[in-house]
């Protein structure tokens, strides 16, 4: 769907709010609560000042209070297709006639050029959580002859691609990097006598590093997807490697301000909201599981002219640096180039009389340096061309560094002096 929307998604919307405050009781009470009759709203900006948000921890407690589905719950369980469960636990019914992120994922797997008679290779869970059946259902109607590898038992999974000549791995970059090293491990090189030649990264974060590695060990061409354990799969990555297409349909999708909740430009930073559209056995209103992204201005040159997304973290670390949204992850993606540098905080503080905040990125050094001036002098043209900002960098011993700062939680990575007095 394009962003922002247009008023025939907002009337598609409408009709599967009506539908769901007709069945859901959760979202009947809701509603009701909020003095809003769905058939009323008029457009879009109505729906986003008067219809409330859901939390991932709203629908875990209500489901812990009426277990096993909680009160989201718009069908009689005679109509479950398929069950699946995700952490928290948060339990996910589908209904049997729900494409379940099929279709997005398929147009998501066509974009990165894979083609009818592709042999893939699934190495996602199939076991309780939806990621490995999701993936599973995508490949088969794409045409290709699939591999229900699952995860774990690499040296059979090295037989078993190998056997079967895989041409395309879907899975988490790090098990394909096991897969890499135990092929070695067998006398195998992994190049020649594997046949990956593209990969579909997913559930973890894709490294400009990994990328590069796996790319060198498999010779394969991998492409970043993301998705969320409850709306599903979400945006892919096409050929040309510039942020990930947002592919899904049956999703409303929209990308606020993570401070003022206002609709993000293309060029900005926002957190996702999602509203699923169409009949769900377990429906979502204006779900917000805490991702923000930033939306790509520019048309991609491969033609796709669906938005595109990058990831950046979750809100709750993020802050607002000189105005630009500052996810710790981005900038560890630029330090994790240098093995010479650890964890590390962003201190940022808004000196009296000064126009703007300023952000001093510490960070620590674990082996040693051959020039430390010219290394602060290339991470700060780095993060500026990544992160958008001017960051003043300082070299610091590992212990003046909390580890709670370190990934992947950097629950102590920003450090925000702004209002303070010192
Ligand atoms: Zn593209």
């Amino acid at each position: 769907m394009p962003w922002p929307p247009s008023s025939a998604d907002f009337t598609e919307l409408r009709r599967s709010l009506e539908w769901v405050y007709a069945n859901s009781p959760y979202y009947t009470r809701l509603f009701d609560q909020s003095g809003v009759k769905p058939a009323d709203l008029r457009d879009y900006d109505d729906f986003r000042a008067r219809v409330p948000r859901t939390a991932k921890a709203d629908l875990v407690e209500n489901q812990r209070q009426h277990p096993p589905f909680g009160e989201f719950l718009a069908v009689p369980r005679e109509r479950f297709g398929s069950l699946h469960t995700s952490p928290g636990p948060i339990f996910i019914p589908r209904l049997a006639e729900e494409r379940g992120g099929t279709p997005v994922l398929k147009e998501s797997i066509e974009a990165m050029g894979v083609l009818p008679g592709d042999v893939a290779h699934i190495t996602l869970s199939y076991h309780i959580m939806p990621g490995g059946m999701r993936l599973h259902r995508a490949f088969e109607e794409a045409g290709c002859m699939v591999i229900n590898g699952g995860t774990g038992s690499s040296r059979l999974q090295v037989e078993v691609a190998r056997a079967w000549g895989a041409t395309v791995y879907a899975g988490t970059p790090s098990f394909l990097a096991n897969l890499g090293d135990t092929a070695r491990e067998m006398g195998l090189d992994p190049r020649r006598d594997l046949k990956y030649r593209i990969g579909f990264s997913t559930a973890e974060a894709l490294t400009p590093k990994l990328r590069e590695e796996l790319g060198a060990t498999f010779g394969i061409e991998l492409f970043d997807h993301c998705g969320e354990a409850q709306i599903g799969p979400l945006a892919g990555e096409c050929r040309v490697h510039e942020g990930m297409h947002l592919h899904a349909r049956d999703l409303f999708c929209e990308f606020l301000d993570p401070e003022s909740g206002e609709p993000v430009s293309p060029g900005g930073t926002g957190e996702i909201v999602a509203t699923q559209l169409g009949p769900r056995a377990l429906p979502l209103v204006r779900y917000a599981p805490g991702d923000a992204f930033r939306l790509l201005a520019d048309p991609c040159p491969c033609g796709d002219s669906s938005l595109r997304l990058v990831f950046v973290g979750q809100v709750g670390i993020i802050r607002k640096i000189k105005g630009v949204l500052v996810h710790p992850g981005q900038v560890q993606r630029v330090t994790s180039q240098y093995p010479e540098l650890g964890r590390f905080q962003i201190v940022i503080d808004h000196p009296p009389g000064e126009r703007y905040d300023r952000a001093v990125l510490r960070v620590a050094t674990v082996g040693p340096l051959e020039d430390p001036e010219q290394l602060k002098e290339l991470l700060q043209k780095q993060l500026k061309a990544t992160i958008l900002i001017q960051m003043d960098i300082e070299l610091v011993a590992e212990t003046d560094v909390p580890e709670a700062a370190g990934p992947p939680a950097f629950r102590e990575a920003m450090v925000d002096q702004r209002g303070k007095s010192s």
